[in-house]
């Protein structure tokens, strides 16, 4: 069973903080925070648009992260009519999730970075700052240059 209490988890930074807090107004989420067990994942209700993040969740992934993927999701399900009718798999649902979390973090990490070169060049600090070893390849697909074709 899960406790809800008023502490919340420290942001990297008031930045990111209050770049995910304009996202979650501007949708009318709400983010709560819980101290569950180890092995409770971070959930979403579709229906309330709550996001809930359990504090004592053991990932590897950054709290930043996390959020973001929730935000995802919700977001995701919202826009999605199809979602609750098993049309994709869970795995690919998680894949979304993944890919758009990546994307809201490029959004706020390369806000004033317009060069793709640059962004992919400082890639490994992207995924350093979240805490994104595992989805290199993710992150690296999203910032992949544009490719000269007419050489
Ligand atoms: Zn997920």
């Amino acid at each position: 069973m899960l406790k809800k209490t008023e502490q919340r988890p420290s942001f990297k930074s008031d930045a990111i903080q209050e770049y995910f807090e304009r996202i979650i107004y501007q949708n009318k989420l709400t983010i709560l925070h819980l101290h569950g067990s180890a092995y409770d994942p971070d959930v979403v209700n579709l229906n309330k648009r709550v996001i809930i993040i359990n504090c004592n969740y053991e990932t590897h992934f950054s709290y930043d992260f996390r959020v973001a993927h929730e935000i995802a999701h919700l977001l995701h399900q919202l826009s999605s009519s199809n979602y609750h009718r098993n049309y994709f798999a869970k795995v690919t649902i998680e894949k979304r999730a993944h890919i758009d979390a990546i994307q809201l973090l490029l959004d706020f990490y390369f806000a004033d970075l317009t060069s793709q070169k640059w962004r992919w060049d400082n890639r490994f600090n992207f995924i350093n700052t979240f805490g994104l070893g595992p989805l290199t390849h993710l992150v690296e697909r999203l910032l992949t240059p544009i490719k000269k074709v007419c050489e």
